[in-house]
């Protein structure tokens, strides 16, 4: 994909700005001391997500080179806790950071695990709970994978859409748009999450993808509670991002998907859930009070910037990594300089979205 306009003039900034020396002043700065960065993450590659998602996904080598960064550039990586704590106090170390992962998939625990245990850097990892019981591939995002790995073909709509004709899957649009007709196929004739995993059976043979060795590796799967315990015990801090990665406009179901996945979270043995994460960066300012009723202390969003201590501690903003960042350009979040550079408009990109479940 070549880099947008925008992207590649910030670069050029950024890299001047960093050979002028203006990083490492930013850096000693009061202005970003008193600001917090909260990176997020999404998933590490088991195989070639990264090349199916890079707004999602990045290898374990890009996972290393970033804490490398981290570590090099002496930020002051902290348990989110004590960073939103300390934000609170206005008592942050100099470049402090907090790294959280979304979804809790099982390339946590085989790939991001071993690196951020290397490192020995706190996480925390924002764990929706269905699907990690029903330990099945995620159906929305299956989906879209694996007619990313059958683009070649012509996919008969009929068995999936319920409408007969050719779909076509050459490029990342068309392939957007039929797995956004088959989810809402699915929705409209109420599937069981049963149902659809025999589905994707059926969607992989028929655009002539191996899906067994997606369901071996578990490639776009959850960790099991047994992984999540062993994860937790060796410190990973686990929180709330709903049962079923969904944020209803009704406060009774809203509050049931909290309680929900917080229920699951201390079966896990993790007693005290109070950090927050919406579900594919969607928030509404509905959702507040609700979260407040539900004893959520804090919540980050995919909005990007650094945290102030006049940010809402409910709409908490949040730099989402992947592969497509450069390396300056994350050194630029950790200095603070990126933050005085305009954003691209906020993309609330769908990650795992575990929906009409049943
Ligand atoms: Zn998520």
């Amino acid at each position: 994909m070549r880099p947008t306009k925008l992207k590649r003039i910030k670069t050029a900034v950024l890299a001047s700005s960093k050979s002028m020396g203006l990083f490492s002043a930013m850096g000693r700065s009061r202005w970003r001391t008193d600001r917090l960065l909260i990176l997020g993450y999404h998933g590490i590659s088991i195989d070639d997500e990264h090349l199916w998602n890079p707004a999602l996904y990045m290898s374990q080598d890009a996972l290393a080179r970033r804490l490398e960064l981290l570590v090099g550039n002496n930020c002051s990586v902290l348990p989110l806790r004590e960073a939103v704590d300390r934000l609170a106090r206005n008592d942050l170390p100099p470049r402090s950071v907090a790294i959280t992962f979304d979804d809790g998939s099982y390339d946590f625990a085989v790939r991001a695990h071993p690196v951020i245990q290397e490192f020995g850097v706190p996480v925390t990892v924002y764990q929706t709970s269905y699907y990690s019981t029903f330990n099945r591939p995620v159906f929305d995002v299956a989906c879209s994978y694996i007619l990313w790995k059958g683009a070649a073909q012509r996919l008969d709509g009929e068995p999936f859409t319920g409408t007969a004709g050719l779909l076509d899957l050459h490029t990342a649009d068309r392939r957007a748009a039929v797995c956004r007709r088959i989810r809402q196929t699915m929705l409209r004739e109420g599937r069981s999450a049963q149902e659809k995993d025999v589905l994707l059976d059926r969607l992989a043979e028929a655009v002539g993808v191996d899906i067994s060795s997606m369901r071996k590796n578990r490639v776009l799967h959850l960790m099991t509670p047994a992984e999540l315990r062993r994860v937790a015990s060796a410190g990973v801090d686990l929180q709330l991002h709903t049962h079923r990665h969904r944020v209803p406009m009704n406060r009774e179901l809203f509050l049931a998907e909290i309680a929900d996945n917080r229920r699951f979270l201390a079966d896990i043995g993790q007693p005290s859930t109070d950090h927050f994460c919406y579900p594919s960066g969607a928030y509404d300012a509905a959702f507040l009070p609700w979260l407040a009723e539900a004893g959520v202390r804090a919540a980050t969003t995919c909005d990007p910037g650094l945290a102030t201590r006049t940010s809402p501690p409910l709409l908490l903003p949040r730099i989402i990594d992947s592969s497509s960042l450069s390396d300056v350009e994350f050194e630029g979040w950790l200095y603070g300089v990126s933050d005085v550079l305009p954003h691209r408009p906020v993309q609330r990109s769908v990650a795992l979205t575990a929906e009409s479940t049943r």
